[in-house]
């Protein structure tokens, strides 16, 4: 039942990381929800709440998937255009009807879209991922200031100083050479830009330490083979988070990339950890 990726060479690592996803891609979501009992969507939503993002801001969200973090993006995005549009007529003094029908006209113009400035790009290395992730934007009528790339996170397909912000979530672990990753981070981010990554890590509580160990040892192989028939690619799952840095030294890997500020939050209780650097 061993996956042994522990001892796969290098180059064996990023084939096996690509099939394990192109067999878990059309469960992916569904996964996600059961063995995280649906905790994923708060990391993700508390993510969004860490990165603030403002409308017009550029987003490359790295092994994105089926484009969670994307698609939270251009919602908050759009919350908070809504927000300032609400502010901006509430505070005209004795407004005359054309200022605030033009006020309405040029937001509204886009039926509550984020402006057309704004965007996410997912890139990710797997079709079968983006494929999954780009039929749920088309069933929910999310297409705008949304596209899907295929790319490598050592490699990005992108121009020098593109994007405001980069995201990974639970997307770093898999990457063959971390280090590769975080310079390329560093090299498509505008000066200014923010580096943010989701991820698993290290629990800090010991008795969380070992109920998770427990849970996540004979729990997530289990159910990876229950509901998806698949044991070797939630027990890869496992063995990829636990031998994933802390977040200490993953805090060191990313400053020796270049990023300034880099900080991280602990989520509950050390689980998963949200590390944010910034490129100056
Ligand atoms: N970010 C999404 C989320 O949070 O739901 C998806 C995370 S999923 C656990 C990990 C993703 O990393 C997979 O879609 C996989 O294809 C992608 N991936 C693995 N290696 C990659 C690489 N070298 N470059 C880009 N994406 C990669």
């Amino acid at each position: 039942t061993h996956f042994g990726f522990e001892t796969v060479p290098e180059a064996e690592k990023a084939k096996k990381v690509y099939q394990v996803f192109e067999s878990v891609a059309h469960n992916y979501d569904v996964m996600n929800d059961a063995m995280s009992l649906g905790i994923h969507r708060l990391w993700k939503d508390k993510l969004l709440h860490v990165m603030h993002p403002q409308p017009g801001a550029r987003l490359l969200d790295v092994a994105g998937g089926t484009g969670d973090i994307s698609f939270r993006f251009l919602d908050y995005v759009r919350s908070q255009q809504e927000r300032q549009r609400r502010k901006t007529v509430r505070s005209m003094q004795t407004p005359s009807w054309q200022d605030i029908s033009d006020k309405y006209s040029s937001s509204a113009e886009e039926g509550g879209a984020p402006r057309p400035d704004s965007s996410a790009v997912v890139c990710d290395i797997n079709k079968e991922m983006l494929k999954v992730g780009k039929q749920k934007a088309e069933s929910m009528g999310v297409t705008a200031g949304l596209s899907w790339v295929t790319g490598d996170a050592e490699e990005l397909p992108f121009g020098d100083d593109q994007f405001d912000v980069y995201t990974v979530a639970f997307g770093i672990r898999n990457v063959t050479h971390i280090d590769q990753a975080l310079q390329e981070a560093w090299r498509v981010l505008k000066p200014g830009g923010r580096f943010l990554c989701l991820e698993f890590s290290k629990v800090t509580n010991p008795a969380l330490a070992r109920l998770y160990d427990a849970y996540s040892f004979q729990m997530i192989p289990v159910l990876g083979e229950v509901i998806a028939g698949d044991w070797k690619s939630y027990q890869y799952l496992v063995e990829s988070i636990r031998k994933f840095p802390d977040q200490e030294d993953f805090k060191g890997m990313i400053e020796d990339a270049g990023f300034h500020h880099v900080k991280y939050y602990n989520l509950t209780g050390g689980v998963v950890a949200i590390h944010s650097g910034f490129k100056l």
